[in-house]
Formats: structure tokens, C-alpha cells, sequence
């Protein structure tokens, strides 16, 4: 009897190292809140720092071995596209631009019907 055939070189598995930041196992890839400045790798976020009620520092790592990068990035509050319920004129929020407000409109009625689309809209 003869191991021929059997034994063979190279890996028995191929696992490519990815990073995995999201929950559910999804890659975070260009969605990773912060990404390396350097490389362009998701980082992982390792502490917060709440500087102003509108501004938050993220002390960052970048999960690329071969960088290694650690930084600070900041959070900044850009402006309300609606202002809410809770007045608080110390804050001095600005409002965005009414033109670039984004809408969300419901599916148009001229569309093609998808079956396997529960509508909010349709009628019985
Ligand atoms: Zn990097």
C-alpha cells in the first residue's frame, strides 16, 4: 500500500485573513466608520472621547498588520435636517439648506410590480 496520491504539498485550507467588523459577519469595507488614512483599512475604534455636545474624538487602529497606524479622528456635528422636539437654542444647531434635504419617497405607482415586495400603499 502506497501513500502516493494521498500526501500532497501546499496548505490543506485556504482562509484568506479578513476583518469582519460589523455585526451579522458583514465586511465592513468602504461602510467601516473609520478607515486608515494611510491604507484605506478599517479601523477598529479602541476609546471615545465626547470633546462638546457636538464634537466626539475616536482614538482609532488600523487593522491592516503591515501599517499599524494609530490616530485620532473627530466627529463633528454638520446640521439638522429636521430639529426635533427638544428645544435647546444653547446649542445653536445650524438647519441644512432646504435644498439639500434629503427625501425618501415611497415606491412610484408606475413601477413594475414585484410580487415579493410587501407594499404600505396598495390597496385591498
Ligand atoms: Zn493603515
Amino acid at each position: 500500500m502506497s501513500g502516493e496520491g494521498i500526501l500532497r504539498g501546499g496548505p490543506l485550507i485556504h482562509a484568506p485573513l479578513e476583518f469582519r467588523l460589523r455585526s451579522g459577519g458583514a465586511l465592513s469595507k468602504d461602510s467601516a466608520l473609520i478607515t486608515c488614512p494611510k491604507c484605506e483599512a478599517p479601523c477598529f475604534i479602541r476609546r471615545s472621547t465626547r470633546v462638546t455636545a457636538t464634537v466626539k474624538h475616536l482614538h482609532a487602529h488600523c487593522t491592516n498588520t503591515g501599517c499599524g497606524h494609530t490616530f485620532m479622528s473627530e466627529i463633528v456635528f454638520v446640521h439638522s435636517f429636521n430639529p426635533g422636539l427638544i428645544h435647546r437654542p444653547d446649542l445653536d444647531l445650524p438647519q441644512c439648506p432646504a435644498e439639500q434635504i434629503p427625501h425618501v419617497l415611497p415606491p412610484s405607482r408606475d413601477g413594475p410590480d414585484d410580487d415579493s415586495q410587501i407594499s404600505m400603499f396598495a390597496s385591498a
